[in-house]
């Protein structure tokens, strides 16, 4: 049996890709899962029930990051059905990439206060919970676009570096709570957000020599959450080495 088993733990961003390898790998883990999600209503039903049939429990939840009376009724949700929350990843997030001079207000407003706002209005709530705890680990699903700057990404890239400056400054405010605050900077990963993207010309800079898996990135979150005590305030790069 897990050390998690009794833990809980809420990922937005849950029902695809990095979020849902997240959600499986913490069940796995014996965590019970809060699943967010913004609209995709089957593919959050059915990464609940692979939930249950690990024999964990699973809560999926619709809400929007963004809005910050959702991000906190997410946490309540979390808090009112199994009256605790340990576990924290911040991994709602999208792109609208296009180059800057094209970039509309609207490109620019809408990553900003999904990956950015979102994790704040998330991490705030979740904070009052885990401070009262005294303990807590929180891990934000940033990227390394955020880190070295991507051209047609200057929203995702800004909203991305803004969440290590989050992610640094609230390991601070947290840590005497027994509260830790991390980063994942995913590289390049298989997911429907990259599924436009021709592989073949990123994969010439990956030194590991493949493209990342959602499960890569979900191994480095159970890590920070499960064996991560003593590491807080720290970006971790799961990229393959493309940036070396
Ligand atoms: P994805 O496959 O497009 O999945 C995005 C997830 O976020 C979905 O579960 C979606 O819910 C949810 N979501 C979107 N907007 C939301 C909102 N306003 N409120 C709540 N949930 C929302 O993306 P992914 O590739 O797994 O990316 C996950 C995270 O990793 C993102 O933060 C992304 O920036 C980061 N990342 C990804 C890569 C990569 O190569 N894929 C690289 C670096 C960083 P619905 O299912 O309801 O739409």
């Amino acid at each position: 049996m897990s050390d998690a088993t009794g833990k809980v733990a809420l990922v937005t961003g849950g029902s695809r890709g990095i979020g849902k390898a997240c959600v499986l790998a913490l069940a796995d883990q014996g965590f019970d899962i809060v699943i967010n999600y913004a609209s995709n209503q089957a593919a959050a039903a059915e990464v609940e029930e692979a939930v249950k049939a690990k024999g964990r429990q699973a809560l999926a939840v619709q809400g929007d990051v963004s809005s910050s009376e959702s991000a906190q009724h997410l946490v309540d949700e979390a808090v009112n059905r199994f009256g605790r929350l340990d576990v924290l990843v911040n991994n709602a997030g999208v792109t609208r990439d296009t180059l800057m001079i094209r970039m509309k207000d609207e490109d620019w407003d809408k990553v900003i206060e999904t990956n950015l706002s979102g994790a704040f209005y998330t991490t705030r709530a979740a904070a009052k919970v885990m401070m009262k705890q005294r303990s807590g680990s929180i891990v934000n699903i940033t990227s390394i676009s955020g880190i070295y700057g991507n051209p047609g990404q200057v929203n995702y890239a800004a909203s991305k570096a803004g969440m290590i400056g989050m992610t640094k400054a609230s390991a601070k405010e947290l840590a005497s709570r027994n509260i830790t605050v991390n980063a994942v900077a995913p590289g390049f990963i298989t997911t429907d957000m990259t599924e436009s993207i021709d592989t073949s010309k990123v994969l010439d800079h990956i030194p590991l020599g493949r493209i990342g898996t959602p499960e890569d990135i979900a191994n480095a979150v159970v890590f920070l959450v499960t064996s991560g005590h003593y590491i807080t305030g720290q970006v971790l790069q799961v990229d393959g080495g493309l940036v070396l």
